[in-house]
């Protein structure tokens, strides 16, 4: 007998795909985490990666993040898919031990106290020096319940660890609550790179959030760079990191090894 949920009436076919699969999906370990280099705009060294939550369904294929994290989060298991994400990107962070990795949290994991401890116990788990994490939060979560969130960010750093404000420029963008937050990191949000170039924008906002970000002495990674044009116009606004399928896709960790020894030079 399958009792009457109005939440579960609300949602798409394909939302409700995900909430009849993704419990399976778990278990089954359909579930992975890819990781996508992020460079450095003076010279192109790469400095970190980001971990990225990759579903392929048997018989559907891959099926995105922005589909089913939200479903993830209805459904009380983000949870532990956050955990497991933050697991698995500090045991892959050994591979790369000159590199940060960059893990999301859901807005349901940056609520919850208890991402403390989970944070905690994770980096002793895997010895990874806790500066070498880099948390990415958005907006909106901050703007829900701020005395909390600044309480939030200042128990995370004092773990050690690094927050970054994902997304920026694409929700509220209330730039007064900006300086509220002790961040470390701004994220450019990846629409404002696809607006360069289109009717002679050559930049000027992203100049002056750039202007901003450093008048809070926070460093500026921008997402979403997939042309030369778009690299040049941005390393020239003064963005510290860039990040895009220009430098390089999401991929398997063991590719990103490969991507990332492949890089250095070889030792004299
Ligand atoms: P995000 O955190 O802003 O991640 C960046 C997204 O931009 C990724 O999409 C990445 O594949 C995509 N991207 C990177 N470079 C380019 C580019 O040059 N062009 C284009 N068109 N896209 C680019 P993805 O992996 O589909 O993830 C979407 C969103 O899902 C993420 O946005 C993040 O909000 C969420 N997400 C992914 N993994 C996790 C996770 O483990 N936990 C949580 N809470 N959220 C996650
Ligand atoms: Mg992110
Ligand atoms: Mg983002």
């Amino acid at each position: 007998l399958i009792a009457f949920d109005p939440a579960i009436d609300k949602l798409s076919a394909e939302q409700r795909f995900i909430h009849r699969e993704l419990p399976r999906a778990i278990t089954a370990h359909e579930l992975e985490v890819h990781y996508q280099p992020i460079v450095s705009s003076s010279g192109g060294a790469f400095v970190g990666v980001e971990a990225l939550l990759r579903w392929t369904h048997a018989t559907q294929g891959p099926i995105s993040p922005a589909a089913f994290i939200p479903v993830a989060e209805q459904m009380g298991l983000m949870d532990s898919l956050g955990t497991f994400v933050l697991r698995k990107a500090l045991q892959d962070a050994k591979r790369w031990p000159d590199l940060y990795v960059a893990v999301n949290l859901s807005p349901l994991q940056v609520r919850d106290r208890g991402i403390i401890d989970i944070v905690r116990a994770a980096l002793s788990e895997s010895a990874v020096p806790p500066s070498r994490l880099m948390l990415e939060i958005t907006e909106g979560v901050l703007i829900d319940n701020p005395d909390e969130m600044i309480r939030r960010i200042e128990d995370l750093h004092a773990l050690g660890v690094c927050v970054a404000l994902d997304d920026f420029g694409s929700g509220y963008s209330n730039l007064s609550y900006l300086q509220r937050f002790p961040l470390d990191k701004l994220k450019i949000d990846r629409s404002f790179v696809t607006a360069l170039g289109q009717s002679g924008n050559g930049g000027v906002i992203i100049q002056a959030i750039v202007a901003l970000g450093r008048a809070l002495g926070l460093s500026i990674t921008v997402e979403g760079v997939e042309t030369e044009q778009q690299r040049v116009i941005l390393k020239l606004a003064g963005c510290d990191e860039l990040q895009g399928f220009l430098f390089a896709r999401p991929a398997p960790a063991k590719a990103i090894e490969r991507l990332i020894k492949q890089s250095k030079p070889a030792a004299p």
